[in-house]
């Protein structure tokens, strides 16, 4: 008989019952160390004290009103990203996907207003992840997503990551927008490069074509930078953002400049929960938390630190891993071994990592986790290393 929990994931075994910043408990009391932050999601840890007040607080006096009503935690927490990015105004949702739809709706709305009726098409790149809506698993466009769901929406063309030329060529007076992640996560951990991120930007600003930047894995601090396309020096005129604004709350976030907001006019586009009183609690201390000069000083420092010895963990186990890749507290193992048997085999260990496209195993770890912690997940992962490679 089927499972009263429809079967679309496969599962590992564990079954956790709390957690405490960088570690899950499971039901038998056994500590697994979580360098996987529930896909990039925890990045304050888990039941981190300050969220935990926060959420307590706010839950004793007010869950819900519907966007009918002004929200002032919604109000506060967009003007804390506001002032911190390139952003003049954003809408709020529950998932990274609504936020992508959201961009996507904007972009389109954009072009209508301004009379350009015929700019519907969007452009994004093979690899990318954007969600699982209709519209997102469109716009990624690979087999694995989309196969057994057509007919699926028009309008998107698909390009290969990082080639330049591709980009220019496609680039027509039907184009809208192109969608691109900084870093590719979903996809195996793919820093584009920031001459890359120039390059589009460029070719955007000739063009007038908006930059959606999707954020949602690579953003709120996980590469260094609030927003990894920060290091590139440029800014998108649409950005999405989800996982770690709510450290496990379901939030996200759709973030824009002025101009390219001109369409989303009122009536024009909505959600019951988005941006509701208890979420933007959290979001706001999440964002307060993660947006410190020292905060972010410390993600690069440790990240510099867990590569070094990542580094050195594939140097001594060449039959399992290919190298090390990514940047920030965003990192891939590109295995040799099947990756899937490499996080099953840090299991063993009560290890935690995620996979990725590419046969990578991704390390997504919170940003706040220690300099002990850190020693200590690479050391599993060294004892997980050593029950599959060869020399074992
Ligand atoms: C996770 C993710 C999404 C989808 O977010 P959901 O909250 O699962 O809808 C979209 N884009 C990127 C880059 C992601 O990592």
């Amino acid at each position: 008989m089927i499972p009263a929990v429809l079967p679309t994931y496969s599962r590992a075994k564990m079954t956790f019952e709390t957690g405490e910043g960088s570690w899950l408990i499971d039901r038998d009391g056994t500590r697994y160390l979580d360098f996987g932050g529930g896909i990039a999601v925890t990045a304050l840890g888990h039941a981190h004290p300050t969220l935990v007040k926060v959420l307590q607080d706010q839950a004793a006096k007010l869950w819900h009103t519907s966007n009918l009503y002004h929200i002032p935690n919604q109000e506060a927490l967009a003007e804390k990203l506001r002032e911190a990015t390139f952003a003049d105004t954003m809408f709020f949702t529950n998932s990274g996907a609504e936020a992508m739809e959201c961009a996507i709706k904007m972009a389109r709305k954009y072009w209508y207003e301004k009379g350009e009726t015929q700019r519907t098409n969007i452009i994004t790149f093979s690899g990318s992840f954007h969600g699982r809506t209709l519209a997102t698993i469109s716009a990624a466009g690979s087999e694995k997503l989309t196969k057994g769901f057509g007919p699926l929406l028009p309008g998107f063309i698909h390009l290969p990551f990082g080639d330049h030329e591709a980009l220019r060529a496609a680039m027509d007076d039907t184009i809208a927008a192109v969608i691109v992640e900084p870093v590719i996560g979903e996809g195996g951990i793919i820093p584009l490069p920031d001459a890359c991120l120039k390059g589009l930007r460029d070719l955007c600003d000739e063009t007038g074509a908006l930059m959606i930047c999707d954020e949602i894995q690579c953003g709120m601090g996980r590469t260094g930078k609030l927003f990894a396309h920060e290091w590139a020096g440029v800014t998108p005129d649409i950005m999405a953002v989800a996982k770690g604004i709510g450290n496990g709350i379901p939030l996200g976030a759709c973030l824009a400049t002025e101009d390219a907001a001109r369409g989303m006019t009122a009536g024009t586009h909505g959600s019951t929960y988005g941006g509701n009183p208890l979420a933007c609690a959290v979001g706001a201390a999440v964002v307060e938390l993660i947006n410190t000069p020292e905060f972010l000083g410390d993600v690069s420092r440790k990240a510099g630190l867990l590569r070094q010895k990542l580094e050195g963990l594939v140097a001594s186990h060449p039959d399992v891993f290919e190298g090390v890749r990514g940047t920030g507290l965003m990192l891939g193992l590109k295995c040799k071994a099947a990756n899937a048997d490499v996080v099953a085999a840090g299991h063993g260990e009560h290890l935690l990592t995620v996979m990725g496209g590419d046969n990578v195993v991704r390390l997504l770890p919170a940003l706040n986790i220690s300099d002990d912690e850190l020693t200590e997940g690479v050391a599993r992962l060294d004892a997980a290393a050593k029950t599959l490679g060869s020399a074992a």
